[in-house]
């Protein structure tokens, strides 16, 4: 048992009580098996309707078509970072015989963050912009229009392009993705969704991989989900080994290869099936809620009531990101008279409202509004901002 939270932390996020509960009886004993999801073998039958359960569950949720397929690792979303290069690169490889180059858009740390460690990886990588170039302040809080940089793209050859759908700590959200890049059949979009994954509906068909940690609006910390195109896993189990050697691309780590976790239904080694089952709860959860048309609307409106009573008081609240590309997940503010900072969060916590502190690397406030966060709660925060900037004005 628990009073509702009210918790706008950027991850983990509060999960829905009615899932915790469940979650915390399963793990003790599941099914009546005497034995807590926990305990399974992760190849027992139990445990392997678990990873099916989840898949159908996501594919129904996200509409995924039957040209991509859903498959689960350990890790989180910087494990997807270290794994997307190799395995895009090996699946170019076998398409085409050639290398090619890793491009990234870096429209803030997490994109960022993705680019640098396949360049540690020593990948052919190189960023296709850098929101900062186009920026007035020459900070990240816009991503510039297509036609700014669109010719960059064209007659490359980019193995993969990737982008970061949602900048967790920047709150920079892309309004929709570049046509250049889901108009071009021969490069494949490779996208980070961990923060915003399951807040709208998408149309799965125009990525190559969507790659999500799970622990904001999927559930607990420890998963990646990944949505790839088969025709990307099957160029990528064509790779010929000898070309590989010669063009000097690296192996993946095999807990990381696609194409064996695939083939071993996700349990190639040990997952963490009550991990993945507080995930099919979640999905399930949603579902009965009305799916994603019904978060859509929710997330829509949460995001709208915020960000127009930040608006309201533009000599109290500064917003730094540009408005056409203002997150729907992760509000990001400050207060213009910075040395309130601290009675904002005291007065905040006083009325249960919490995790709203900025990222260390930026500052400021940030409200997460992720899925379990209801339509209510966010108006209680809503009150607050106002009331605050009210008495403090
Ligand atoms: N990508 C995004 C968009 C994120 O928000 C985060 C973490 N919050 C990551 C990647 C890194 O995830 P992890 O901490 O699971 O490695």
């Amino acid at each position: 048992e628990r009073e509702e939270p009210s918790h706008f932390g950027a991850g983990p996020a509060q999960l829905p009580t009615c899932v915790l509960q469940q979650a915390a009886k399963d793990l003790v004993n599941y099914k009546n098996l005497g034995l807590g999801i926990g305990e399974i073998s992760h190849r027992s039958k139990d445990a392997t309707q678990v990873i099916e359960d989840g898949k159908r569950h996501l594919r129904e949720l996200m509409d995924i078509p039957d040209t991509h397929e859903v498959f689960f690792m350990q890790g989180g979303g910087t494990t997807g970072f270290s794994s997307l290069g190799t395995n895009l690169l090996r699946g170019y490889v076998g398409k085409t015989g050639r290398v090619g180059t890793c491009g990234y858009l870096v429209t803030g740390s997490w994109s960022e963050k993705a680019f640098e460690e396949a360049q540690r990886l020593r990948l052919p990588a190189e960023v296709v912009f850098d929101s900062r170039e186009f920026d007035t302040e020459k900070k990240f809080g816009s991503i510039p229009e297509e036609s700014q940089w669109s010719a960059r793209v064209q007659g490359k050859k980019y193995a993969y392009v990737y982008l970061c759908e949602n900048e967790t700590v920047h709150g920079v959200e892309w309004p929709q993705l570049p046509r250049c890049l889901v108009e071009d059949d021969d490069v494949e979009l490779v996208a980070d969704l961990s923060s915003d994954i399951l807040s709208r509906e998408i149309d799965v068909s125009q990525y190559g991989v969507i790659m999500a940690g799970a622990q904001k609006n999927i559930g607990l910390a420890g998963l990646t989900v990944y949505i790839i195109k088969k025709s990307i896993l099957k160029n990528i189990a064509a790779a010929d080994e000898e070309i590989l050697n010669e063009l000097g691309i690296p192996v993946t780590p095999i807990a990381f290869d696609y194409p064996t976790v695939v083939k071993n239904n996700s349990a190639y080694n040990t997952i963490p099936i009550f991990t993945l089952h507080v995930m099919d709860l979640v999905f399930q959860h949603l579902l009965k809620k009305g799916g994603l048309p019904q978060q859509t609307i929710e997330n829509k409106q949460k995001a709208k009531l915020l960000y127009e009573a930040l608006d309201a008081y533009p000599e109290f609240y500064r917003l730094p990101v540009a408005k056409n590309c203002r997150s729907s997940m992760n509000v990001v503010f400050t207060l213009v008279d910075s040395s309130l900072d601290d009675q904002f969060l005291k007065d905040a916590a006083a009325q249960r409202l919490t995790g709203l502190k900025g990222h260390r690397s930026v500052g400021g406030f940030r409200a997460s509004l992720y899925n379990a966060l209801t339509v209510a709660t966010v108006e209680r925060l809503v009150q607050f901002v106002k009331a605050f900037a009210e008495e403090h004005k």
